[in-house]
């Protein structure tokens, strides 16, 4: 189904949101983590980046240069949108041709249509025709254009008949297109290249509008001859065989698919059953079938798991298709890979990732290619969801640092692109990085608006495509406030965090006193990352995890707690993407270079809560007062004799001296830091 109205992505503007001191007393200690080690499938690639492609598609694609180029924005004709294919197809194996009649059920968009335009690469139409009367057609390299018998006005709809045949092709030094493997013997279409740009692969097979941002519904008809098997998307409705033996497997989608996730395989499979749920059939060539039981036993659970978070699986039907290359989130009908059917569990990373593909990438496609994040990262973040379930808390955060961020984080010096539009659509950048923000997301947001936000994103887009900006505003929508900085950082822009962190303490009291610091000075990217990040204040037997808000390149957070500090660990269940060292000193490297400033209070406009930055480059006197427009004071927030250098915040609840609620409406506050003075607005909303 056409996509009608995109919004565009986030502005780039930058939204702060409340500065919070969070401390929660006594957390439990963590289980120590163990090690993974990262899997075969990671490969560095000349450009540094990492390809994570089945070692099958690794051995075919040798030894060539990784693709530089960005996507042009996907296009999708403005004038008409196709509704439904209706494929017959007969895939010739011994002459590797494929012959095809496509009727297409296409709706006018405009008032005046008089013809069309449809992709379909080097296979040949010999005919086109619409009830019967035959239309004038021409093929330009890949564009065909079709000139219609009458004209057609919105919402006007008619068919066409294109009968056509050819060799199909396949993509030059990649993967994607349609195929005549000889081991194992297997007729099967990929619907993604790996240089292909954009990389949609539908129109190797099949005419149509070949991009995310038209999708349809789809019957296919593949003959086979022979004890082979047709797979392909949504419902396996009938199974006819001629009289000569020749069968015909009709397939129906009825649900809206994109062409990249149309797929049809023709081998010697055998069915099999998932026992312990009825959606599920694996389709197995036949040699693989002992290895299918062990390899695919955690998918039931995967499925239960994921219904769990992302509610009840969308379609009819699921099948993992044996394929001699994969994986790929074929709508309905997985292809694996054969090199992956070790009859063991060790790829259900993997299975996790096409399984999560089904809800994020296949019922809300991406509208453009620049975009692909929204399937890959999401993909790769459900295999950390999966490993979640299994092995808990520990097990996820292990998955999250050594499968997720180490990949980036070893060849981050030459993957500096953004998540957005990126260099490369099928690396570490777009998949682990991408899978690490909606980790690092969950952290800002919490469990409960993180996973409410996912679902709101599903439900609004099921069965069409959306952007990134769709994304943000579903988490918003849970968030409560803007989040257009944590995408603007993370998405739009490449690079993470470089961090320098130290903490020193000092007795006070009954009590300590612990500051502790962070200097940012990343050279790609946002200059300040702004996120929150938990200390761990370790003392003899006791510990204290204070959640602090970084959001300037130098800060140094006052912490009092009531027990002596041993030690301090940053950021200790690793939510941050970054590079974090511990400095011995204090914050000596970026002091402000004014005396004393006073920053924007965060949020604003607030309700109920916001909170003051100001900054000092020596220690000093400091009062910080709250004042109505009539210059009166309404509240002092802080009067000191003495407050210590670096970054601080000071949170306002709206309530006055007098201990009231004030009215909606604007105040001022105003900074008294020795010699200077500064006044700053804020907008109270009740
Ligand atoms: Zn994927």
């Amino acid at each position: 189904m056409k996509r009608t109205n995109r919004p565009h992505h986030a502005p780039f503007a930058l939204f702060a949101i409340l500065a919070l001191l969070l401390v929660s007393m006594g957390a439990p200690a963590d289980a120590q983590a163990d090690v993974i080690r990262p899997s075969e499938r990671f490969r560095v690639g000349e450009s540094g980046d990492v390809i994570r492609i089945p070692a099958r598609v690794i051995e075919m694609r040798g030894g060539g240069d990784l693709p530089e180029a960005l996507s042009a924005p996907t296009v999708c004709p403005d004038s008409f949108d196709v509704q439904h294919y209706e494929l017959h197809l007969n895939p010739v194996r011994s002459t590797s041709t494929l012959e095809g009649t496509a009727i297409l059920t296409i709706e006018s968009s405009i008032d005046g249509l008089t013809g069309v335009q449809l992709d379909l690469r080097d296979l040949v139409a010999s005919s086109v025709s619409r009830a019967g009367n035959a239309l004038t057609f021409a093929q330009i390299g890949d564009v065909m254009t079709i000139d219609l018998d009458t004209t057609y006005d919105t919402g006007g709809t008619f068919a066409i008949e294109i009968v056509y045949s050819g060799t199909p092709d396949t993509e030059s030094g990649g993967f994607g297109g349609f195929w005549f493997f000889p081991f194992p013997v297997t007729d099967f279409s990929m619907g993604v290249g790996l240089n292909a740009n954009p990389p949609s692969m539908g129109r190797y097979w099949f005419p149509g509008v070949d991009a995310p941002c038209d999708k349809a519904t789809c019957d296919i008809y593949v003959e086979t001859n022979g004890p082979k098997t047709a797979v392909s998307n949504g419902a396996l409705i009938s199974v006819t065989t001629d009289s000569t033996g020749r069968k015909t497997h009709h397939w129906q989608e009825t649900h809206q698919i994109a062409t990249y996730l149309m797929s049809i395989s023709v081998a010697k499979y055998t069915a099999i059953p998932d026992t312990a749920n009825p959606l599920i059939t694996y389709y197995v060539h036949n040699d693989l079938v002992p290895q299918a039981a062990g390899t695919f036993a955690n998918v039931p659970a995967m499925m239960a798991h994921f219904e769990s978070l992302f509610g009840p699986y969308p379609y009819d039907k699921f099948s993992y298709v044996t394929t001699p290359i994969g994986d790929m989130e074929h709508q309905t009908c997985v292809s694996h890979s054969t090199a992956l059917m070790s009859g063991t569990t060790a790829n259900d990373d993997i299975l996790a990732h096409e399984l999560m593909h089904q809800w994020f990438g296949d019922l809300v496609t991406y509208d453009d290619w620049r975009e692909v994040w929204l399937s890959e990262g999401f993909a790769t973040y459900g295999e950390a969801l999966f490993v979640e379930s299994q092995s808990g808390a520990a097990g996820y955060r292990n998955y999250v640092t050594n499968q997720l961020m180490a990949p980036y984080l070893g060849n981050a010096g030459s993957l500096t692109y953004p998540i957005y539009d990126p260099t490369f659509k099928w690396g570490t950048v777009v998949y682990e990085k991408g899978g690490v923000v909606l980790h690092m997301l969950r952290k800002v947001m919490g469990d409960t608006a993180f996973f409410a936000a996912m679902n709101g994103y599903l439900t609004t887009h099921a069965f069409s495509s959306a952007v990134t900006g769709d994304f943000q505003a579903a988490c918003e929508t849970e968030y409560g406030s803007s989040l257009a900085w944590f995408f603007n950082e993370w998405i739009y822009q490449g690079g993470h965090p470089v961090i320098d962190w130290t903490w020193e303490s000092t007795p006070s009291g009954p009590n300590w006193d612990v500051s502790l610091g962070i200097v940012q000075s990343q050279a790609v990217g946002p200059a300040v990352y702004e996120m929150p990040v938990d200390f761990k204040i370790v003392g003899a037997g006791t510990d204290t995890t204070v959640t602090v808000w970084m959001n300037a390149a130098t800060q140094s957070f006052p912490v009092t707690v009531s027990f002596e500090p041993t030690s301090v660990e940053f950021d200790p269940l690793n939510w941050l993407l970054d590079e974090a060292a511990f400095v011995p000193t204090g914050v000596a490297d970026g002091a402000p270079t004014v005396p004393a400033s006073l920053e924007s209070n965060r949020p604003n406009p607030f309700n109920p809560l916001t909170a003051i930055p100001f900054h000092l480059r020596a220690p000093a006197r400091v009062s910080i007062t709250i004042h109505d427009p009539a210059g009166r004071l309404v509240r002092t927030l802080l009067d000191a004799e003495q407050v210590a250098s670096g970054s601080h915040l000071v949170p306002w609840d709206g309530v006055s001296d007098r201990g009231e609620d004030v009215a909606s409406g604007v105040y001022f506050y105003r900074m008294l830091a020795g010699e200077t003075i500064e006044t700053r607005k804020m907008h109270l909303v009740r």
